[in-house]
């Protein structure tokens, strides 16, 4: 499993949305600039990724690339924040950590330094070659995306699993398959790779037809990167198998809703279905009912309701279309309904607040 950071580019659905959020952060730090001549940015020689470029640019005399040296970055911040400076210091979120984890805690966080940290590209990055058992198994993934490795343990069996790749089974773009779905509401893409370079294609537009992708004949899946889910976001995917249980699914959907901070507002939903049609099917006009209104579990049904109209069953050994367009309605309700509940059972999850420590007092006459 690969663990490199996520490409570097914008895609075309951030586009899409708005602004990306590190293009954001860019012109916000230019504009604190002009604000405060005491900010500084300093960039890993990840300027044009995190988007500090757009400061750099208009303060060159105030902007800094310190290499590929994330370490040192963190030292050089924390050196500039004693000095009364306001430095702001970005690169791709797996490297500060990783590389700069021992002199964060040191030079930062142990002297109360009050130095800025903005790590880009957060997310997990699977490799085109890992298996379906090894995303189900990853502990990284069943701690930060449960969703994902539940999807991958409900393909086939386990020796199929043993054997098929994530990048062959994107590849082979058969519309029953699981993990398409998932991976579109979780806003995935793919990074496609030929002798000529590489690009990023957001799932929801990859497949293109009946076993056909956008893949170029030259071209191969070398890395699908999932984005970090926000807070308060909850995912789901359910598989109608009313067969085996080692069937292609009769219909699947998956769900990722995120309510804001008081949990009563949808502030985005993602939904998208298998099985249903030509190719996996994203109910775009099912989550523009959701987004932004107040949280009631009866507006799932109605979600459920709407995406009927996305999908283009076909009759099969596995049901009718008839049957298999109700049965997405109903799935698209459950999925959202289960996707609450992850929200719920997170929030219980979490650790209590540790209690105030005790004052330690001495006992007289004992020794320590
Ligand atoms: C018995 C059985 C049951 C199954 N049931 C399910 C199921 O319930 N749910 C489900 O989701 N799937 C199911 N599958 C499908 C299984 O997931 C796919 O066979 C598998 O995903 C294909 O992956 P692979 O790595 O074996 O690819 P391959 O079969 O090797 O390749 C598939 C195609 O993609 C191309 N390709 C391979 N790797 C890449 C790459 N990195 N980039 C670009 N092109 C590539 C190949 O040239 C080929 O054209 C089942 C398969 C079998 C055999």
């Amino acid at each position: 499993m690969a663990t490199t950071p996520m490409k570097a580019t914008t895609t075309k659905s951030e586009l899409k949305m708005g602004k990306a959020t590190r293009e954001a952060y860019g012109e916000a730090l230019a504009e604190i600039g002009r604000k405060n001549p005491n900010v500084i940015a300093i960039d890993a020689d990840l300027a044009k990724s995190t988007f500090s470029a757009t400061f750099g640019k208009e303060f060159p005399d105030r902007f800094f690339t310190v290499g590929i040296a994330e370490a040192n970055m963190v030292g050089i911040a924390s050196g500039l924040a004693l000095s009364g400076k306001i430095p702001f210091a970005s690169s791709f979120a797996v490297f500060l950590v990783d590389k700069g984890y021992d002199q964060m805690r040191m030079c930062v966080a142990y002297p109360h330094v009050n130095a800025k940290f903005v790590g880009s590209h957060g997310g997990i990055s699977i490799g085109g070659l890992a298996t379906h058992r090894e995303v189900e198994g990853s502990s990284l993934i069943r701690r930060r995306l449960p969703m994902l490795a539940d999807t991958y343990h409900h393909v086939a069996t386990l020796r199929v699993r043993n054997m098929a790749t994530v990048g062959g089974g994107l590849a082979h773009a058969d519309p029953n398959q699981d993990p398409p779905p998932s991976l579109i509401a979780l806003g995935a893409t793919v990074k496609a790779t030929s002798a000529n370079g590489s690009r990023t294609i957001p799932l929801d537009e990859f497949f293109k037809d009946y076993y056909e992708t956008v893949l170029g004949p030259d071209e191969i899946i070398t890395e699908v990167m999932v984005p970090k889910l926000p807070a308060n976001t909850g995912a789901a995917y359910i598989k109608f198998l009313p067969r085996t249980a080692d069937d292609y699914a009769t219909v699947s959907a998956a769900a990722v809703l995120t309510l804001d901070k008081a949990k009563k507002i949808i502030a985005d939903v993602r939904i998208a279905l298998g099985s249903v049609g030509v190719t996996p099917i994203r109910a775009t006009a099912a989550e523009a009912l959701l987004r932004g209104q107040p949280l009631k579990t009866e507006a799932f049904a109605e979600a459920g309701e709407k995406a009927k109209e996305a999908v283009d069953p076909i009759s099969d050994f596995r049901g009718s279309a008839a049957y298999k367009r109700d049965m997405a309605g109903v799935f698209v309700r459950r999925a959202l309904e289960k996707a609450l509940v992850d929200i719920r059972q997170q929030a219980k999850a979490k650790p209590a607040p540790k209690p105030a420590k005790k004052k330690l007092v001495k006992k007289k006459g004992k020794r320590r």
